[in-house]
């Protein structure tokens, strides 16, 4: 038994020296394995670190330029391919910014515009308000002191002036009072024109009648300057419905310039229609409007005040008040000119005048 039990000892005793090697083997190849996988998860910890890091500068280097290019003024800088992540969100917040920022600068920008339109515009009405209170005080002067100097003559002579002198200079202290009435007359009517307090009168009369009836008026001027005043209508009646005294306001204007501006050769009115529009046409060969006056002279107040027509009468207020009168009527005016060869105005109307809204 003894034998027996020292085998079986024996054989025991050999186990644990087995296990004894596999347990030592195994906690010796845990110690390596433990620091294989502290060396290879520090290695990962570093790269992730590394890569993390670049990715991180080279967002914000993007973030930065696009940063600066913005604050330069440069709204037009978009990040392209954004990233789904926190800096991705960053940037495309930055690029609707830039967007709200360019949309504003713009609106900003055609304010400015209007307003330095508008700027010019009150500035260039302002110069002529000036010019026309100088040609004002000059239009108004001159008549004013033939009254006064004809009537302190009369006064002070009527006891040895003949009937017939004093009958010529009371003709001339009423020509001087007229000629102040009609200029009175064009400035209120402008004014009133303005201010929107002049309501049109319409009513259905022949255009042709009135054109007719403008030309025999205005006949003496044209002869006293040798010049041939003409008319040519092309339809026998042209009916239109609007506001004759205003029509022919306009018509008398716009023939009183020509034969004012006009030294040599004819004036002549002409009448035609197509469809529904009537075309009036005043020709002269007169001295020319410049190409570059030529919106100018239908602003409040403006005279071409060079050379050949600062020798004329007026204070450039008829054609203000005939393009006035004209778009009253819902229609337009146009000008053909060239400089010393003559000009043509053309007044565009409808046969029916259009209700105003
Ligand atoms: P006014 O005749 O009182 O000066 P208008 O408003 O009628 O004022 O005309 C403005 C300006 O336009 C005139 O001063 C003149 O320089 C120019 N003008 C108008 N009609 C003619 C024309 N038929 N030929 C040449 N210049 C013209």
């Amino acid at each position: 038994i003894s034998s027996e039990l020292q085998e079986r000892l024996n054989i025991e005793l050999d186990h644990v020296e087995n296990w004894k090697d596999q347990s030592l083997f195994f906690f010796d190849s845990l110690e390596v394995n433990l620091v294989y996988y502290f060396i290879i998860a520090t290695l990962f910890v570093f790269l992730s670190f590394l890569v993390s890091g670049w990715y991180l500068k080279h967002c914000f280097d993007r973030l930065s330029k696009g940063v600066q290019e913005i604050s330069l003024g440069n709204l037009q800088y978009r990040f392209n391919d954004t990233t789904n992540d926190i800096v991705g969100n960053v940037m495309r917040n930055f690029d609707s910014m830039a967007a709200t920022l360019q949309q504003k600068t713009l609106e900003l920008q055609k304010i400015n515009d209007e307003l330095n339109k508008k700027a010019d515009e009150l500035q260039e009405a302002n110069e002529h308000k000036d010019q026309f209170l100088a040609n004002m005080s000059h239009e108004l002067r001159t008549p004013l002191n033939s009254i006064i100097g004809f009537s302190d003559l009369m006064i002070a002579n009527a006891h040895k002036y003949s009937p017939e002198k004093i009958q010529r200079y009371a003709h001339k202290v009423l020509s001087a009072a007229e000629h102040l009435l009609e200029l009175i007359s064009d400035l209120l009517e402008v004014a009133k024109i303005n201010a929107g307090v002049l309501t049109l009168e319409p009513q259905e009369f022949d255009l042709n009648s009135l054109c007719r009836n403008v030309i025999e008026m205005l006949q003496p001027i044209a002869m006293n300057k040798k010049l041939d005043l003409l008319i040519e209508v092309k339809d026998e009646e042209v009916p239109i419905l609007a506001d004759r005294r205003l029509i022919k306001q306009a018509l008398i204007n716009l023939i009183n310039n020509a034969l004012k501006f006009t030294k040599n050769g004819f004036v002549k009115l002409t009448v035609e229609t197509q469809d529904n529009e009537i075309f009036i046409h005043v020709e002269d060969t007169g001295i020319g409007i410049s190409s570059k006056d030529h919106n100018k002279i239908f602003k409040n107040f403006h005279r071409v005040e060079q050379g050949l027509t600062s020798n004329y009468e007026g204070v450039g207020l008829g054609l203000t008040l005939t393009q006035r009168i004209v778009e009253l009527h819902k229609g337009s005016i146009k000008l053909k000119s060239i400089l010393n060869k003559g000009s043509v105005f053309t007044i565009v109307l409808h046969k029916v005048v259009k209700k105003e809204e």
